[in-house]
């Protein structure tokens, strides 16, 4: 099945007690049992419920894995990675990432003994120094929130493996549609299904998928045991999201590119970091591992100025000021006070989330408004 029918109907039944087309919200908490033990492959909603099932077997089938688990929260899909760790074990992590997902290493799983080294990947051989006897777990994000950078998953897959280490990736901003880092040697995908895959700016959630049965197992466990689950109303939206994630990146990115060459050729505009470019430091890898390149676009202004950066945000009108990013409308932020004002100033400078940086989720409205909401507010 290609990706396009697999958004549709991967793994998908219609239901067997009526044959409705898309699975009922099954609202419950627990299932009847006729004797002890004896149920339909139900007992209780937090480690199964058919809405939830249905949702988890369409993520696998579009990320190409085996299994699929769904979680409250992006967050919380993280979080229950982590719980494969124990304390003394070592994790590489991007440098540039989510600024929850730094929060969370840094302020929850330091202090519980796990060992954190950030560092740049776009050249993915600098890894190797930083392996020792206590690694673990490789944490990558690509592209890059909110710099754009692109790293070579099957790079950090061949020394993943070759020091028996386990995978991540953040697949947030790329989606499915336009990379699928199982295919490339990754362990284990993450999801803020709140973004591209719900796709509507209406729930918040999180995903993994894995391949691997006994890498599943484990996070099955986790998903039961700390019981960080979503809800069917949130899975049922979520699937929803997903029937139409083809169509509609294939709009983010035809308007991504149209915003990026035009405040490419804008005077007032510094950097335009989108790995569409040509001259972007890994554009290479970018075309190489990734269908296109999506409607994520962060820019800084000449003269590097917070003030300037504050008033073009305020100013935008068909993009909305807000956190997140990935549904249908545009929105805005601005990095060093919203989504990234948990990482110090220095930290968050050295990867370059300057004063003046804006990044925009690029929706799927129609081109010529979001360039003139651009120019009405760059000016
Ligand atoms: C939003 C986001 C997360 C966190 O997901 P939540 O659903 O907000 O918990 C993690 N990674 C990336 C890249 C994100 O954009």
């Amino acid at each position: 099945m290609k990706f396009n029918t697999k958004t549709i109907h991967g793994g998908q039944e219609h239901d067997p007690a009526y044959g409705s087309v898309m699975p009922p919200i099954y609202q419950t908490s627990t299932y009847a049992q006729t004797t002890p033990g004896g149920h339909k492959g139900y007992e209780y909603s937090r480690t199964h419920n058919p809405t939830r099932n249905a949702l988890e077997n369409a993520l696998a089938s579009i990320e190409n894995g085996k299994f699929g688990l769904a979680f409250g929260s992006g967050l919380a899909a993280i979080d229950a990675v982590m719980k494969l760790l124990k304390p003394g074990d070592e994790v590489i992590s991007t440098n540039d990432l989510y600024g929850g997902s730094y929060r969370l290493f840094t302020k929850i799983y330091q202090d519980f003994g796990i060992k954190f080294h950030f560092i740049g990947m776009q050249n993915a051989d600098k890894i190797a120094d930083y392996v020792n006897a206590n690694t673990k777990l490789i944490w990558v994000e690509t592209p890059t929130n909110p710099m754009m950078n692109i790293i070579d998953i099957k790079a950090v897959a061949a020394i993943s493996k070759a020091n028996n280490l386990i995978l991540a990736v953040d697949n947030t901003f790329a989606t499915p549609y336009l990379q699928q880092p199982l295919d490339l040697g990754a362990d284990i995908v993450m999801h803020s299904a709140t973004k591209y895959l719900g796709g509507h700016s209406d729930v918040v959630m999180g995903a993994l998928v894995a391949k691997d049965e006994t890498i599943a197992e484990q996070l099955y466990f986790v998903q039961n045991a700390s019981g960080a689950v979503c809800g069917p109303q949130d899975s049922f939206l979520v699937l929803r999201g997903i029937k139409t994630l083809h169509v509609r990146m294939q709009r983010h990115c035809e308007n991504g590119k149209a915003v990026a060459h035009y405040l490419n050729n804008h005077p007032k505009i510094e950097n335009v970091y989108w790995p569409g470019f040509e001259n972007h430091p890994n554009h290479d890898v970018a075309k190489s591992q990734m269908s296109d390149f999506g409607g994520m676009i962060s820019f800084t202004t000449k003269g590097n100025n917070m003030a300037d950066a504050i008033s073009i945000v305020e100013k935008l009108k068909v993009f909305t000021l807000a956190e997140s990013l990935g549904g249908v409308e545009s929105l805005c932020g601005h990095p060093a006070s919203m989504t990234h004002a948990s990482i110090p100033k220095e930290e968050r400078e050295k990867t370059g989330v300057v004063d003046s940086l804006i990044r925009l989720s690029v929706g799927i409205e129609d081109e010529a408004d979001l360039i003139s909401d651009l120019e009405q507010a760059i000016g």
